[in-house]
């Protein structure tokens, strides 16, 4: 059996030691799935794509069963840099481009949908997620500086969006004083929350609405069928629909997505708090991300502590040392921090397509799938739960839309994608660093 991500770096059936982790009061644990029991739907993983998915369609009549392999908000949605991006992962620019201003526009509209399903599901189902306001993005040199002031202008432009303004240099250090930055864009219908207690407090609200959920419960082999039966180690579901929500972890479950889609490590450190020295970060509560090939990321959290997210793996497993990964972008973008203790440091696995875009597609007449959000999972995985709920209700133009775009399978299969991405991505991180 291929090393699965599932198992490779984390303790069964617990969440990673982050700060997340430590801040967030856990759900009492799910039953794990015993025997055969029948539901109209069955969701495998339970992150944001599978619980958004659940709790759409349970609200709409649905009888669905959720299966989750270790707890909900385990994978990526319970560890991720928390920021509510606007747009979609690959920028206006490239998607018009690619696809002409049509449906670049539609898939901007999209990304706007996105932020607001995240906004009112959290207002509706009062979860207590830390949202506020503000992503700001850096640019490293002068040339990246004016690429980002000119895209925030394309963006009012092209696309009537007004809550975005260019951050000439000055005015880029009055915000984070990084002797790295040279300018960029302040993006204020972007935001940044919590992405653990945003996850749970899904599941709460799946709950409420009469999702079974079954944790510990990994499914080890799926039959395409009608209808489709999804097995795990002591029990099976028989459902009508199927939705596939398990992204960077879904290992090779199911060999067209896996062709696809590719998981990808990435850490993040939590500080000490900071006390006064925040000033030295940000002096304002918002997110930022730079534009490196391997972006780093970073806020302040609610007790004061700076989250930097850097660094990537491309192989199965985590660096031995993630503190030690982390504090070297950490201490280029902010070297005065040199003697500051990292008290927390984590990782976790995210899944990429080579066009950077999600890889919505229904593989079966009655099973959906949804993943590969290419860092851009926070609202994007939110919403594609809703439009896969939408489709098995009768139609979506959202998840038709997404359907629609080309996703090319990565060279190699399975097999030999890591190596020759590792082989790629080393490449590109070292232009980065070289400054190419
Ligand atoms: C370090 C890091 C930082 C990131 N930062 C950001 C950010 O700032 N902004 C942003 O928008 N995105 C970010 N992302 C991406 C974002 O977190 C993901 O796109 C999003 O969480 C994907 O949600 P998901 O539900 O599809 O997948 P996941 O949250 O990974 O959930 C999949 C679930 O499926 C379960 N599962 C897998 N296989 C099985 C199986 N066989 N049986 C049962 N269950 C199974 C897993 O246990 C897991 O809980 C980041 C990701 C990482 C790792």
């Amino acid at each position: 059996m291929a090393l699965n991500l599932l198992h490779a770096n984390d303790r069964p059936g617990l969440y990673p030691e982050s700060w997340y982790a430590a801040t967030a009061q856990p759900l009492s644990l799910c039953p794990a799935l015993d025997g055969e029991i029948h539901a109209d739907v069955c969701v495998v993983g339970g992150g944001y794509t599978g619980l958004s998915a659940a709790l759409h369609l349970a609200e709409s009549g649905f009888d669905v069963v959720l299966l989750e392999a270790q707890r909900v908000g385990f994978g990526a949605s319970g560890r991720n840099g928390g920021q509510l991006g606007s747009g979609q992962r690959a920028d206006q620019n490239m998607l018009e481009a690619r696809h002409g201003l049509d449906t670049a526009r539609h898939l901007w509209e999209l990304g706007e949908e996105a932020k607001t399903l995240v906004k009112s599901l959290i207002a509706r189902h009062q979860i207590d997620c830390h949202l506020k306001p503000g992503v700001a993005w850096a640019g490293s040199s002068d040339a990246e500086a004016r690429d980002l002031q000119s895209y925030a202008e394309h963006l009012q432009d092209q696309y009537g969006y007004t809550q975005i303004e260019a951050l000439d240099r000055e005015a880029f250090q009055a915000l984070c004083p990084s002797p790295d930055y040279r300018g960029g864009l302040l993006d204020h219908g972007a935001g940044h929350l919590h992405p653990l207690k945003f996850a749970l407090g899904l599941a709460k609200a799946a709950m409420a609405s009469g999702v079974r959920i079954f944790e510990t419960s990994e499914v080890t082999r799926i039959i395409q069928n009608s209808p489709a039966q999804v097995h795990t180690a002591r029990g099976h579901v028989r459902a009508d629909h199927l939705v596939l929500a398990a992204n960077g972890y879904l290992g090779d479950l199911q060999p067209q997505v896996a062709a696809r889609v590719m998981p990808i490590n990435n850490f993040i450190v939590a500080t000490e708090p900071l006390g006064q020295r925040t000033q030295e970060v940000l002096t304002q509560d918002v997110a930022v991300a730079d534009s490196r090939f391997v972006v780093n990321y970073f806020r302040l959290s609610h007790d004061g502590r700076l989250l930097f997210g850097g660094g990537e793996s491309y192989g199965y497993r985590f660096p031995s040392d993630i503190r030690a990964t982390v504090r070297k972008p950490l201490l280029q973008i902010f070297p005065s921090l040199r003697d500051v203790t990292l008290d927390y440091a984590w990782g976790g696995t995210l899944a990429i397509t080579l066009a950077r875009m999600p890889y919505l597609a229904r593989l079966a007449p009655n099973i959906l799938s949804a993943s590969g959000y290419s860092g851009h999972g926070v609202g994007t995985a939110t919403h594609a739960g809703l439009l896969m709920a939408e489709a098995i209700k009768g139609q979506s133009a959202g998840f038709d839309a997404f359907a629609a775009l080309p996703t090319q399978s990565f060279p190699g299969g399975t097999a030999l994608r890591n190596p020759l991405l590792a082989l790629a991505m080393t490449w590109y991180a070292l232009r980065d660093r070289l400054g190419l």
